[in-house]
């Protein structure tokens, strides 16, 4: 079927089209399931290898199902049926995870490899990879104003380790089963993504949500104190979840964008030391700063070039980061309150 460049699933898919998405007890693919829910879709079928009860997010009318997706048969049985596959899944945190987990990152090949080869023997329609900006070079990003990250920056190939090396071999797999076997793939390079229902404390929790609870924190227990990771320098853009959810419908229902690698992040670059200013002003409190320069912290620099997403689609993530953030915050506050309380809350 045909599908101009600002289709969506509402517009291209029956209602009861089976819709599967792998990754959905955690933060973006959970986001994506209540998404297409709420669209009225009714054959919608939700993976994680999770048990269900850790899921993020269970939304109502979902077929949920835990499997672990780097096994073949797994993923033979998650793709029965489907009309299309949005693949989420992936071994993954912020820098303090990928930096030292690299086998585990590196290991999430086995789930696109074997999700996208089960999609196509079950011939779906569209298939759907998240990948993400550290599949860029990082000698480009060394800078705290380096300057941003257009599609073209992945070539020559020097991925951060591990994670990005794995993001980057998943993007040639969905190009070479375009071009040999003819399965419309939708590869989307994620920004820094942040809001409510994301990973906030444990480990695996990004910047924004671990600045957020280490200003709830230092508010609750009265030290005044926070702790940067680096010198609070370096520079990041962040997309809201929704603007994340809308720019992977609206990418995988582009035919110009079949196969083709595009930026799906935010174009407002911020440094760490801004964030945690803002995240400050959202709980109103000034805070005494010190910086942990031997702990994790990524690229010097790094931003989304949008040129392309705006030529393509006509649209681009806008929700203001400080909008975003007070609603992620308050949601943070509202989980570190519920734990204190021995309520069951997501990490
Ligand atoms: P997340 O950790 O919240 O969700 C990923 C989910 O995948 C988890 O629930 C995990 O249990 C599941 N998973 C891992 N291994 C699995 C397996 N073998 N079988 C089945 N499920 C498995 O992460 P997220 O932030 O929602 O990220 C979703 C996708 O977006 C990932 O591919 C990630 O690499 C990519 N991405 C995210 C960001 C971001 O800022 N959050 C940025 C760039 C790219």
């Amino acid at each position: 079927m045909a599908v101009k460049e600002n289709s969506r699933a509402a517009s291209v898919l029956r209602k009861d089209d089976l819709i599967v998405i792998a990754g959905a007890g955690g933060f973006i693919a959970g986001a994506l399931a209540r998404y297409f829910h709420e669209q009225g879709f009714t054959r919608i079928r939700a993976l994680d290898k999770k048990p269900l009860p850790e899921w993020y997010q269970h939304v109502p009318g979902v077929e949920s199902l835990c499997l672990d997706l780097s096994e073949e048969t797994n993923c033979r049985r998650a793709c029965e049926g489907a009309v299309e596959v949005y693949n989420l899944a992936a071994d993954m945190g912020g820098m303090g995870f990928i930096e030292r987990f690299r086998v585990e990152c590196l290991r999430s090949i086995l789930i696109n490899t074997h999700m996208i080869e089960s999609a196509y023997r079950a011939g779906v329609r569209r298939y759907f990879f998240s990948s993400s900006a550290c599949a860029y070079n990082v000698e480009l990003q060394k800078d705290p104003d380096a300057p941003a990250l257009k599609e073209s920056d992945a070539y020559p190939a020097m991925a951060e380790r591990g994670y990005g090396w794995e993001k980057l071999m998943s993007e040639m797999f969905c190009q070479e089963y375009w071009a040999e076997r003819g399965l419309q793939t939708h590869i989307a390079r994620f920004h820094n993504v942040y809001g409510p229902w994301g990973t906030w404390d444990g480990g695996r929790e990004k910047a924004p949500a671990a600045i957020c609870r280490k200003v709830i924190e230092a508010k609750d227990m009265g030290t005044r104190e926070i702790t940067i990771w680096g010198d609070g320098h370096q520079t990041r853009s962040f997309m809201y979840i929704d603007d994340c959810v809308e720019g992977i419908d609206r990418i995988m229902h582009c035919d110009r964008l079949i196969a083709t690698p595009i930026n799906l992040g935010s174009n407002h670059l911020i440094s760490i030391n801004d964030l945690v200013s803002l995240a400050e002003e959202i709980g109103g409190i000034k805070l005494t700063r010190t910086y942990d320069l031997d702990a994790p912290k990524g690229v010097g620099g790094r931003n989304s070039d949008n040129t392309f997403i705006r030529q393509v689609l006509g649209w681009e993530p806008d929700t203001p980061l400080k909008e975003g953030l007070r609603k992620t915050y308050a949601w943070i506050e509202k989980q570190y309150r519920d734990r204190k309380a021995g309520k069951r809350t997501v990490s």
